[in-house]
């Protein structure tokens, strides 16, 4: 497969590096200073955008302009996903607030938790994750995966509550709380809270690599689908 990186920063080079031993070619690389074009796409099968939340939308769209398959890994941008389906008919578009395969796991196991806590009311869920301090969106998209996962299944949550709270917070709220320190590539932490104990589930990404693995994976399954997919389309 000819791989184009939109994006060539701390995943962009671990997927190339993970591309090429999977025997793909990387035919272009794009990043802020070698901005994306309809032509400089064109000798690609597929395009994989690690880049920033403002610039996603302007990727997605050029992309779509070439008919090229695409991956996208940047997290931060989902108020567009409406526009993004409306650009991908034709071609396909698989994006991931987290490509690795653990996380999905850990998604499925959470969901499995959260099913029994809905019948256990003493139990308060929350979630805490911890990255990096370049990390520029916050709280990560995982962890907002992980408290929609909690919402959907946790009859008494309706609502999630992204920041530090301003004072108590309700029966009804889900708190997702975010810590910035140091060179943490991710961890996610989703907790049950009762009187008599406290229950804690814990995924910790140890580098990139399993990110970027599920990357060129997804890169490898989009290739001649049409419409936008997540993760949570390709089977374990
Ligand atoms: P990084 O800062 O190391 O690299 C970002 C790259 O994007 C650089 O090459 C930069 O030049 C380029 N870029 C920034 N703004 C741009 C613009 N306006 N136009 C074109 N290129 C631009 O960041 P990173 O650690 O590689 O992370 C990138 C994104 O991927 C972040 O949103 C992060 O949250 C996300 N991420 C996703 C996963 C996943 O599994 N989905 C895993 C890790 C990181």
């Amino acid at each position: 497969m000819r791989i184009a990186l939109i994006g060539y920063g701390r995943m962009g080079r671990e997927v190339e590096s993970i591309a090429v031993e999977r025997g793909h070619e990387v035919v272009a690389t794009f990043d802020e200073d070698r901005p994306v074009t309809e032509e400089g796409l064109s000798p690609a099968d597929v395009c994989i955008e690690f880049t920033h939340p403002s610039a996603v939308l302007h990727h997605v769209r050029t992309a779509a302009a070439a008919r090229k398959d695409m991956v996208v890994g940047t997290t931060g941008w989902l108020a567009h996903l409406e526009e993004v389906r409306t650009l991908y008919r034709e071609n396909g578009l698989l994006f991931a607030a987290n490509f690795s395969i653990g996380v999905h796991a850990f998604l499925r196991i959470v969901r499995q938790a959260a099913r029994i806590m809905n019948r256990l009311p003493d139990y308060d869920p929350f979630v805490v994750e911890v990255h990096h301090r370049q990390k520029v969106d916050s709280p990560s998209g995982t962890a907002l995966r992980l408290a929609e996962v909690l919402l959907e299944e946790i009859d008494r949550k309706t609502e999630i509550l992204r920041q530090a709270p301003d004072g108590r917070i309700s029966a009804e709220q889900l708190h997702v709380a975010s810590v910035r320190a140091g060179t943490v590539t991710g961890t996610h932490t989703v907790g049950f809270d009762s009187g008599a104990d406290l229950l804690e589930l814990k995924h910790t990404a140890k580098n990139r690599r399993g990110f970027a693995l599920g990357a060129v994976h997804a890169a490898e399954w989009i290739r001649g689908r049409k419409g936008v997919f997540s993760m949570d389309d390709i089977d374990l």
